[in-house]
């Protein structure tokens, strides 16, 4: 039987057995034991499962990636140090020097100079489109050597709403991948799969975390993309892999293994991104009430929303969940149970009303981080993306004045007197 949601939050990816620990255990060791020689090289070959060395897969890793994989129903999954790590072992595993990804303009500021900068130094090309742009437009990004298309079902921090079944047909209809960072929604209120995407993404800081506790990504695989269709365009997947003896990761592990399996085998292997078991345990305990926070971060989103909206010093306010805004139906198509969290908002008084603002407040607290169960506040222009240069802060649809405010699951009450009094302080 498929369990619900809620059901899978708290209980999937880890069911022991006689005697066994109830909680997922911590297992803290760099490597694993063996009775013979032999049984070891199976390993290094394929040709059986278990555990090696904790650089390339560890159990606890894998059984809060088995919670993730049945949350967002998929059919393999991994997680990562960080959700930067996600994001480039979902795009590398598939891409090399030479290759070219189309990508949607709105997405999370270290995603983008990942993306523009290093991963461009390493020959990957990347055509970045706004996420609103019509069918032709997006259409005319595709080049015969585009490998795949990316982007964040809300983006973070411009709140922009993916049309992924839009983004998913036309990635199909050019024989490549949809890969969604599906951070800010969580498989809670949206599950990108369901839609036509093929691979999603997770900086697991946030939500899943939920606590501000650990970093870490995931990356889990629908096993729907069939890239034997396409053997040319993803050589990685469908011809021998040399550093493995020649396996064939389509033929060996099929549809639903192959691509999180090379992943695991080769990138991981190789780079060494693997998210530490400690970091594993306590982005469980996160997710076991993942469904629980999602809605209160949601209500009391929208009732700051609606506060601010209605607000004499704030000149515009930007979220889903109020009816005036440009992607409320796509809100409700994508996400009917709410969006997110996080609202960001400008002054009247510009940038440096917002800097007042920040300074006045007294429960919010100004931090990097977002998505977490405390409330927090940035200034994306003048923090997370301040690398980026002016055209490159509109297409990300940041402007200067723009503040982020992660709301959390305090009283709402608490959270806007907070916002009231700080307005009131500038
Ligand atoms: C934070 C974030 C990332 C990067 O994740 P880290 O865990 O900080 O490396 C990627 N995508 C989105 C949408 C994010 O919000």
């Amino acid at each position: 039987m498929e369990y619900k949601k809620d059901t899978k939050c708290v209980q999937a990816g880890y069911t022991p057995k006689n005697g066994e620990p109830r909680v997922i255990p911590i297992v803290h060791s760099t490597t694993f034991k063996y009775d013979s020689s032999g049984k070891m090289s199976k390993l290094f070959d394929l040709e059986s499962e278990g555990y090696l060395y904790s650089r390339i897969q560890n159990p606890t890793c894998d059984y809060v990636a088995a919670k993730i994989c049945a949350l967002e129903g998929g059919t393999a999954a991994m997680l990562t140090g960080s959700g930067q790590a996600a994001n480039f072992i979902a795009v590398f595993n598939i891409c090399g020097s030479g290759d070219h990804v189309v990508c949607s303009s709105e997405i999370y500021g270290g995603t983008y100079n990942l993306f523009a900068v290093t991963m461009k130094r390493m020959g990957i090309e990347f055509t970045f489109v706004s996420p609103d742009c019509d069918d032709d437009t997006l259409k005319a990004a595709f080049r015969p050597n585009t490998k795949a298309v990316f982007g964040e079902t809300i983006s973070n921090p411009s709140l922009t709403i993916l049309d992924i079944e839009r983004f998913a047909k036309a990635a199909h209809e050019h024989g490549v991948p949809l890969i969604v960072d599906n951070t800010f929604a969580t498989p809670i209120n949206c599950r990108p799969f369901e839609w036509g995407a093929d691979i999603v993404t997770h900086s697991t800081s946030k939500y899943m975390d939920g606590h501000a506790t650990s970093i870490g990504g995931a990356i889990v695989d629908s096993g729907k993309f069939d890239w034997t269709e396409y053997p040319d365009k993803f050589p990685g997947l469908t011809m021998p892999d040399e550093s493995y003896h020649g396996v064939i990761y389509t033929e060996k592990f099929g549809l639903e293994g192959a691509y999180i399996t090379k992943a695991t085998a080769q990138l991981m292997r190789d780079l060494g991104a693997i998210q530490s078991p400690m970091s594993a345990f306590l982005t469980n305990i996160g997710l076991e009430s993942l469904h629980v926070r999602m809605p209160k971060h949601c209500e009391n989103a929208r009732l700051v929303a609606e506060f601010l909206n209605n607000h004499e010093k704030v000149s515009k306010v930007n979220y889903s969940g109020l009816p005036g805004s440009k992607y409320y139906n796509l809100a409700k198509k994508y996400m009917p149970e709410g969006t997110c969290g996080v609202v960001t908002f400008s002054l009247k008084g510009g940038i440096e009303a917002a800097e007042k603002f920040m300074a006045g407040l007294r429960l919010a607290a100004i931090v990097t981080h977002v998505a977490d169960a405390r409330t927090s506040v940035l200034h994306p222009a003048a923090t997370t993306h301040r690398q980026l240069s002016e055209a490159e802060l509109i297409a990300a649809g940041v402007t200067k004045d723009m503040i982020r405010l992660s709301v959390g699951i305090e009283d709402a009450e608490d959270i806007i007197s907070d916002i009231a009094e700080a307005l009131e302080r500038i």
